[in-house]
C-alpha cells in the first residue's frame, strides 16, 4: 500500500510550528508494518493543495492529510478536494448534531460560520470528533478512483491522534489484513556502523525480510517487516547470539523500559544524582507511567555547593579530585544511594560544553553505578553539542545498569 501524507498549514513551512502530525502518523503506521512513502507540507494555498491532490490521486493508495478542516478562512481542505474531484459539498446531519452538543455541553452556541465543518464532499463518510468541531473525512469511490482512498484529520495533534487511533487504524488493519508483521530489537551500547557490521551476515542470510536500522542518540533500533511470522521468528532465533548483551529488548520499548522492567521484576530500587545531564535522567525514567515503584529520585546537583550541601561531598576532596572525575562520579552514586537506601545509585558528572570545565575537554562524562557488590565508574568521551553530550550521557548510564544487572 503506497501511503502519502499532506500536512496543510502555512505556520508548518515557517519555524513556528513544527510539522509533528506527520511523525506521529509514521509511528503508528510502523506499528502496523505500514509507511509513508511521501510526506508533503504544503501551505494554505488553494492553488497548491489542488495540485498536489490532483498528484496524489494518481501515485497513492492512501492519502492523509492533517489540518485545514476548521471553520476559519485559512481552513478550506475538503472544499479544494471536492474542487478536485468535481464533487458538491452536502452538510453532514450526524456533523451538525455533534457539533450542537459540543456547543450545549459547554452551554453555548456556535456561531454560523462553524457550520461550514458538517460540510463533507459527496460520497465521503465522516469521521467523528470526540474531542474537537471538526469532523474528518474518509473517502473513497471504487468506481472512479478504484483502489484510492483519503483520510482527512483536523491539525489539531490531540484530535488528529485520538480519531486516527479509533477510527482510521481500524479500517486499515482490515485492509490490509494482518498481513505484514515487525520484528523489532533495540540495541544500545554500540555504534550503528559496528552494529551494521556485526548483523551484516546473519541478515544477509534473512533477506527475504525488509530491514531497516534506525539509529538515535540513545540506542539503535533494528526493524524487519515481512508477511511470514515463522521467517520473522527465524530471524529474531538468529540474531539474538550475534546480539548478545548488547540487545536491549525485543518488540515495543526502549531503553529506560527495559531497566525500570527488569528493577521491578527483581524488586529493586533506584536513585540518581546528575550534574551536566541537569535532571534529564531523571525526566526520561518519570516519563513511563509506573516508574514510582522503581526510581525512588535523586538529586540535580550542578554547583559544587549542591554535591557539597545535598549530598554531603567533602568540599575539599572536590576541589582536589575535580568535579569532572571518576572520583566524582562515584561519590554522587554512593552518596545518593545510601541517602535514599536503594539497591542501585547512579553519579552522572560530565562536560557537556559549550568551553572545557576546568581541566576536562568538552564531552567528557563519567558515571558510576554503586550497588549491593560495590562501586564500578566508567570515563566516556561523547561527541556532539551540549544536548547530544547530556543525552548520550543519560543513555551510557541506563546502560551500565542494565549490563550489571544481566550480567550479575
Ligand atoms: P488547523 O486544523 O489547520 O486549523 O490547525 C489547528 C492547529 O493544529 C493549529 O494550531 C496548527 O498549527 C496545528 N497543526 C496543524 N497541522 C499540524 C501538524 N502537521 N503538526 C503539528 N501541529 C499542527
Ligand atoms: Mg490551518
Amino acid at each position: 500500500m503506497r501511503i502519502e501524507c499532506i500536512a496543510i498549514g502555512t505556520e508548518l513551512l515557517t519555524t513556528r510550528r513544527l510539522d509533528t502530525n506527520s511523525v506521529w502518523l509514521g509511528e503508528r503506521l510502523a506499528a502496523l508494518g505500514l509507511a509513508f512513502h511521501r510526506k508533503t507540507a504544503v501551505g494554505d494555498s488553494h492553488e497548491d493543495l489542488a495540485a498536489l491532490f490532483r498528484e496524489a490521486l494518481t501515485r497513492s493508495d492512501l492519502i492523509v492529510t492533517t489540518g485545514g478542516l476548521g471553520p476559519t478562512f485559512d481552513d478550506f481542505t475538503k472544499e479544494c478536494f471536492a474542487e478536485v474531484l468535481g464533487a458538491e459539498l452536502r452538510e453532514d446531519a450526524q456533523s451538525r448534531e455533534d457539533m450542537l452538543a459540543f456547543y450545549a455541553a459547554r452551554k453555548r452556541v456556535p456561531p454560523e460560520s462553524n457550520f461550514k465543518q458538517a460540510l463533507l464532499p459527496e460520497g465521503a463518510e465522516a469521521l467523528r470528533n470526540p474531542v474537537g468541531t471538526a469532523p474528518g473525512v474518509w473517502w473513497e469511490d471504487p468506481k472512479e478512483h478504484p483502489g484510492v482512498r483519503i483520510v482527512m484529520l483536523p491539525g489539531v495533534p490531540r484530535e488528529m491522534k485520538r480519531m486516527w487511533e479509533e477510527q482510521v487504524e481500524p479500517r486499515l488493519r482490515a485492509l490490509a489484513g494482518e498481513s505484514v508483521r515487525t520484528l523489532r530489537m533495540v540495541v544500545a551500547g554500540v555504534p550503528e556502523s559496528a552494529l551494521d557490521e556485526r548483523i551484516r551476515e546473519v541478515r544477509e542470510r534473512h533477506r527475504q525480510l525488509d530491514w531497516t536500522i534506525l539509529a538515535s542518540l540513545t540506542q539503535v533500533e533494528l526493524l524487519a517487516r515481512g508477511a511470514d511470522p515463522a521467517a520473522l521468528e527465524a530471524a529474531r532465533a538468529d540474531f539474538l547470539p550475534v546480539l548478545g548483551e548488547d540487545l536491549v529488548g525485543v518488540g515495543d520499548g526502549n531503553l529506560e523500559d527495559a531497566v525500570l522492567g527488569s528493577l521491578k521484576a527483581r524488586g529493586e530500587t533506584l536513585a540518581i544524582a546528575e550534574s551536566m545531564t541537569g535532571g534529564l535522567l531523571a525526566a526520561r525514567l518519570t516519563a513511563i507511567p509506573g516508574a514510582s515503584e522503581v526510581f525512588l529520585g535523586g538529586a540535580t546537583v550542578y554547583s559544587a555547593k549542591a554535591k557539597i550541601a545535598l549530598l554531603g561531598l567533602g568540599a575539599g576532596r572536590l576541589l582536589h579530585e575535580g568535579t569532572v572525575s571518576e572520583a566524582t562520579s562515584r561519590a554522587l552514586a554512593e552518596a545518593v544511594r545510601l541517602k535514599l537506601g536503594a539497591t542501585w545509585g547512579l553519579g552522572l558528572t560530565g562536560n557537556a560544553g559549550p568551553g572545557a570545565e576546568g581541566e576536562a575537554p568538552l564531552g567528557t562524562v563519567f558515571i558510576a553505578l554503586a550497588g549491593p557488590d560495590g562501586t564500578e565508574a566508567k570515563a566516556y568521551t561523547l561527541p556532539g553539542d551540549r544536548a547530544d553530550v547530556q543525552l548520550r550521557a543519560t543513555a551510557w548510564a541506563l546502560d551500565l545498569l542494565r549490563r550489571t544487572i544481566r550480567n550479575g
